[in-house]
């Protein structure tokens, strides 16, 4: 228990200094579930020591949000009340620096009407805007980490009781965080700089396109001009470093939201707005969507590729070794967090400005005339396994592997 209690610690510790990285007189927001206050509360602690001026705390209630969508009107779910909306813009305005920690029970929105899940997906006030604009364009700091819940663990480890399983999550967090390391600070300054090389590798070769191929898979997936392979870390407009996930193992860009023709099959489950999705397969046509398939959660899936225009298209392309820690441990952990950082994946949705040279002076239709995607939703999902290959092709038809085998070439 002690033990625990000193890895929960040094977990608070790596999150604020090397994840958000709280610098003195930093306005911080956290999110975070309201069973996880033990551990909120050695975050809280952790930015006062770093310098922090005040922390902002956003609660957030499983079991509330599902009576909310129980029993509110699909109206009433789809309006944002003026002192969120007062919240939200206060964070965007005041580049408040922003911390999610993710817990939820996977499915915690089993059964719920799909048209009112979509209702709260689609939210659009002028505050979430704001916070979604500074988030995206990197101009405040935000890390996504994640900490063990008894609903989840239940997820990943069905054959364990309630204590062991929310136990081995921890430390399958813990792992796959490098918390475990004499020194995870140091342990976390190497890996990002493994990743840093490989995009600048890649962003040298400026592919015109990329080939996905793997049982069920078939895919080309064109690159914009002037696109940017981003890794890691992230710096805000002041120009403090941080880093947007943890655990974190990908190299990303954005496609050519037109030139994606194919099929392709996801390989392992997503959970998305408090459901699972299994065996999700797609074919695009000029980048979109043209046929979507599922084991479960069809309907879900349908609604989620009609919220607009974007949502059928595709707005990331992430390269992630089958050998990471995460997808060695051989868990699913029904948490795109962790098991799009275990896997090559792909994202309906928004394309990240950044993605493009010069993308965060752009407005939406120069982001579009760029080829980037834009869209109010950016769902993720796992593409990657053992068996894939992927090639880079050259403007001049050069082909380079770049993936044999799932694995870096
Ligand atoms: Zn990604
Ligand atoms: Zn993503």
């Amino acid at each position: 228990m002690n033990d625990f209690h000193t890895q929960l610690q040094k977990y608070a510790e790596l999150i604020i200094k090397i994840g958000l990285n709280v610098q003195k007189n930093d306005e911080i927001t956290i999110s975070i579930a309201i069973d996880q206050v033990e551990f909120a509360h050695l975050l809280i602690e952790q930015a006062y020591l770093a310098g922090a001026r005040n922390v902002i705390m956003q609660w957030q209630d499983d079991q509330k949000r599902r009576l909310d969508l129980t029993y509110q009107s699909e109206k009433e779910l789809a309006q944002i009340k003026p002192y969120r909306e007062d919240l939200q813009l206060y964070i965007a305005n005041n580049r408040v620096k922003r911390l999610s920690v993710l817990s939820s029970d996977p499915d915690v929105l089993i059964g719920i009407d799909p048209r009112k899940i979509a209702a709260t997906q689609k939210l659009n006030s002028s505050g979430t805007q704001a916070v979604k604009t500074a988030t995206e364009n990197n101009l405040l700091s935000w890390t996504v980490v994640a900490a063990a819940s008894p609903a989840w663990a239940k997820k990943v480890f069905p054959n364990e009781n309630k204590q062991t399983g929310t136990m081995h999550l921890w430390q399958a967090i813990f792992a796959a965080t490098r918390i475990d390391n004499a020194d995870p600070v140091a342990a976390w300054q190497i890996q990002k700089q493994k990743l840093i090389t490989k995009a600048a590798m890649l962003n040298q070769y400026q592919f015109d396109r990329l080939h996905y191929l793997a049982p069920g898979t078939d895919l080309t997936i064109g690159l914009p001009k002037h696109h940017v392979w981003e890794a890691a870390g992230a710096t805000n407009e002041h120009g403090d470093e941080f880093i947007p996930n943890m655990p974190t193992e990908e190299v990303f860009t954005a496609p050519d939201a037109n030139r994606i023709d194919g099929h392709i099959r996801a390989t392992k489950p997503l959970s998305y707005a408090g459901t699972i999705l299994t065996g999700i397969s797609f074919t695009f046509k000029n980048g979109r969507v043209v046929k979507a398939d599922a084991d479960q959660g069809l309907s879900t899936l349908k609604h989620l590729l009609k919220t607009d225009a974007g949502a059928s298209r595709l707005g990331e392309v992430a390269l992630v070794p089958d050998l990471s820690p995460i997808s060695q441990s051989g868990l699913t952990f029904f948490n795109t967090l962790f098991d799009e950082n275990a896997s090559n994946h792909l994202a309906l949705g928004a394309a990240y400005p950044f993605s493009v040279a010069g993308g965060t002076e752009m407005n939406q239709l120069q982001l579009q005339v760029a080829g980037l995607n834009v869209s109010q939703i950016h769902v993720d999902f796992m593409v990657g396994s053992a068996k894939m290959a992927i090639d880079g092709i050259t403007t001049n038809d050069e082909v380079v592997p770049i993936f044999r085998n799932g694995d870096w070439v």
